[in-house]
C-alpha cells in the first residue's frame, strides 16, 4: 500500500476554527457553451426555460438572505437578485433567443460574458470581485435551465476544496454541515468568507493545491486560525487537532464573555488591546470583541482597488475608520505594497520580500506617498489627537527622515490651502527588519513610537520566507532571537521615552501576549477574532507571574524550552 506522508499547504486564515475530514472537490464551473442555433418553433420553449431559471434562482437567493450574518450579506444578495432581474440582461437574452435563434444556454452565456469583458477591462480589485459574482450567476442560471441538475454529492464532515464558491453553493454547503473550506482564490471580503464566518465554518483562502494532485476522500485537517492545511495528517497530528478543535470551541464561547470586561490583570496592571483592520466590513467587530481602537490599519487594499489614485477615496476610508473607533486612536500604516502584495505592472523581482517593498517603494513613488499623507492629514483635522502614522518595512534611519520631510511638505501645502489638520499626528516606525531592532536606540530619537511587526521580523531574522510552505516548520516567532530583538527594542524605547506596541500575529497568541506584558509591553494589536481569548488570559493572571514568565523565556536557549514555558499560558 502506498504510504502518504503529511503535506502542509499554507494559505491565509479567513474564518477561525479547525476542520477535520476528507477532501471533496467542487468542480470548476467554468463552462464554455457553444453557440448552437434553435428552430423557430423552439423559441417559446427556450424563453420559458429562461423565465423559470430566473424565478428559481431568485427564490434561492431570497433563501440565502435568511441566514443570519454579521455583515451586509443582505445587500450583497440583493445586488445578485438585481443583476438576475436586470431589464437589460433580460432584453439581451430574449433577443439572442428570438432574433438570433440561439439556445437559452448560449443566450445567457454570451450576455453575461459581454458584462464580464467590461469588468475585465476595468482591471481593478472591485471589478475582480464583481466578476466572481457575475460568473457565478451566469453558471447558476445556465445550470438552472437544465432538466437534470448537477450532482452535489458532498457529505457531512467533508472539507470542500474549491477555486471559488458562489453564494448559492455556499447555502447548499451550509445545509450539509461541512467541516471546512479551502479556496484557491477568495478575498477576506468574498461572500464565501463572510458566510463561512457567519456559519462558523473554518476557512482558508489563497491556498493553491495544484501541485498536490488532490483526490476526493484524502484525509485533511485545516486550521482557519493559521491558514494551514495538512493533507494526509499522521495519527498524532489528527489527535492533536481533534483536541485543539474541541478546546477551541469551548474557549471561544467562554472568551467572548470577557470582551466587555476591564483591561486589567488580577493585580490591576492595565493593558490595551487593539484591532488589526484592513476592511470596513471588520469595523462592527471592534465593539463586540472589545477592541480599543485600531493598532494597525493596513491600507494596501486601497492601492489595489484604485483605478486612478484618488485622495478623496482615501479620505472617506480613513474618516469611516476613525468614526468607528469612537474615542480610541487609529494607527494608519502607510502602503506596504511589495513582498507578497505585489502591485500590478511592477517589474519582476526574483526576491520580492527583499526587494521594492513598503517605504522603499513609497520613497520611489513620492506622489503616491504625498497623496496618502495628504488624505491622512486632511482627516486628522476632523479627529484631533486620534490618528497616527506608521512607516512600514523601514531598514535604515534615512528612510524615516525622508518620510518626515515629506510630512512637513504636505503640511505646508495644506496650510497654504487653509486646510485644517492636526499638527501633532505621531509618526511611528514598524520594527520588522532586524537592523531596526538592533539600532532601536538611534532610531527612537527620530520617531514617536515603535510598533513591532513580528511576522516580518521573524521572516527576516530567521531567513524563512513567510509564504513558503516547504519551510513553514522553520517559521517560529518564539525563536529566542525574536524575543531578544523585541526586548532590545523595548529597552531602547524606554531609554528614549517612546511607547512600543506589538502588531504582528504573535500578539494574538495569549501565551505570547502574557510574556509581552511581563516585559512591560502592554499595547497589543491583533485580528479581532483573537481579542477575547487573549483578554481572558491576561485578565486571569497577575503581573508578577507574567514577569517571571518573560524572564524565563528570555533566559531560554532552546526553542523547545520556550514552547514548554509558554504552553500553560495558551488559555485560561
Ligand atoms: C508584520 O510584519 O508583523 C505585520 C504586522 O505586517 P504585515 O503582516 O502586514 O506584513
Ligand atoms: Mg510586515
Amino acid at each position: 500500500m502506498k504510504e502518504y506522508q503529511p503535506k502542509i499547504l499554507s494559505g491565509k486564515p479567513a474564518a477561525q476554527g479547525i476542520g477535520i475530514g476528507t477532501v471533496w472537490i467542487l468542480p470548476d464551473e467554468n463552462k464554455a457553451i457553444r453557440p448552437e442555433k434553435i428552430k423557430k418553433n423552439e423559441i417559446e420553449k427556450h424563453i420559458k426555460k429562461f423565465e423559470s431559471a430566473r424565478e428559481y434562482l431568485t427564490i434561492e437567493y431570497e433563501k440565502i438572505k435568511n441566514i443570519p450574518a454579521d455583515y451586509e450579506l443582505a445587500e450583497i444578495i440583493d445586488a445578485q437578485i438585481q443583476t438576475l432581474n436586470d431589464p437589460e440582461v433580460k432584453l439581451s437574452i430574449e433577443k439572442k433567443i428570438r432574433v438570433d435563434y440561439y439556445t437559452v444556454e448560449y443566450a445567457i452565456f454570451s450576455t453575461f460574458n459581454e458584462y464580464i469583458q467590461l469588468l475585465q477591462a476595468a482591471n481593478a480589485k472591485w471589478a475582480n470581485e464583481r466578476m466572481i459574482d457575475v460568473v457565478s450567476i451566469r453558471d447558476e442560471m445556465i445550470e438552472a435551465t437544465w432538466e437534470k441538475k448537477k450532482d452535489f454529492d458532498v457529505k457531512e464532515g467533508q472539507v470542500v476544496f474549491a477555486t471559488d464558491i458562489s453564494p448559492t453553493n455556499m447555502v447548499k454547503l451550509s445545509h450539509i454541515k461541512i467541516s471546512g473550506i479551502v479556496m484557491k482564490k477568495g478575498g477576506f471580503t468574498s461572500h464565501a468568507v463572510i458566510l463561512s464566518q457567519s456559519l462558523g465554518i473554518p476557512c482558508v483562502i489563497n491556498a493553491n493545491w495544484d501541485r498536490l494532485s488532490l483526490k476526493k476522500g484524502y484525509d485533511v485537517i485545516i486550521d482557519g486560525s493559521t491558514g494551514q492545511v495538512i493533507l494526509w495528517p499522521s495519527w498524532k497530528q489528527s489527535e492533536e487537532y481533534r483536541k485543539r478543535r474541541l478546546d477551541g470551541l469551548v474557549r471561544y464561547e467562554k472568551a467572548l464573555e470577557w470582551a466587555q470586561k476591564a483591561n486589567r490583570t488580577t493585580c490591576g496592571y492595565p493593558f490595551v488591546l487593539r484591532a488589526n483592520v484592513e476592511f470596513l466590513e471588520e469595523l462592527p467587530r471592534l465593539e463586540s470583541h472589545g477592541a480599543k481602537g485600531i493598532g494597525l490599519l493596513r491600507t494596501e487594499t486601497l492601492l489595489f482597488e484604485a483605478e486612478e489614485f484618488d485622495v478623496n477615496q482615501q479620505v472617506n476610508f480613513y474618516r469611516n475608520v476613525a468614526k468607528a473607533s469612537k474615542n480610541e486612536s487609529v494607527t494608519i500604516r502607510l502602503f506596504d505594497a511589495g513582498g507578497d502584495k505585489i502591485l500590478e505592472n511592477s517589474d519582476f523581482e526574483s526576491n520580492p520580500f527583499l526587494g521594492w517593498r513598503g517605504v522603499r517603494m513609497l520613497l520611489d513613488k513620492k506622489d503616491l506617498l504625498k497623496n496618502q499623507l495628504e488624505a491622512i492629514y486632511r482627516v486628522s483635522g476632523e479627529f484631533p489627537g486620534k490618528l497616527k502614522i506608521l512607516i512600514p518595512m523601514v531598514s535604515r534611519l534615512e528612510e524615516i527622515l525622508a518620510v518626515k520631510k515629506l510630512c512637513k511638505t504636505v503640511q505646508r501645502v495644506l496650510s497654504k490651502k487653509s486646510v485644517h489638520f492636526d499638527e501633532g499626528v505621531k509618526i511611528g516606525v514598524m520594527v520588522e527588519v532586524p537592523s531596526i531592532a538592533l539600532t532601536a536606540g538611534r532610531i527612537a530619537k527620530h520617531c514617536d513610537f515603535f510598533s513591532i511587526g513580528t511576522n516580518d521580523l521573524t521572516q527576516y531574522t530567521l531567513a524563512v520566507d513567510r509564504g513558503n510552505e516547504r519551510i513553514s516548520y522553520l517559521f517560529d516567532s518564539f525563536h529566542p532571537a525574536i524575543w531578544k530583538l523585541i526586548k532590545m527594542t523595548k529597552d531602547a524605547a524606554d531609554r528614549h521615552g517612546i511607547p512600543v506596541a506589538i502588531c504582528g500575529e504573535m500578539a494574538s497568541k495569549p501565551e505570547a501576549a502574557a510574556c509581552f506584558l511581563g516585559m512591560g509591553i502592554n499595547d497589543l494589536s491583533m485580528n479581532t477574532a483573537s481579542l477575547p481569548a487573549v483578554k481572558s488570559v491576561l485578565c486571569s493572571h497577575a503581573r508578577n507571574e507574567m514577569e517571571k514568565l518573560s524572564a524565563d523565556v528570555l533566559k531560554s536557549e532552546a526553542l523547545k524550552e520556550i514552547h514548554e514555558l509558554l504552553e500553560p499560558w495558551r488559555a485560561i
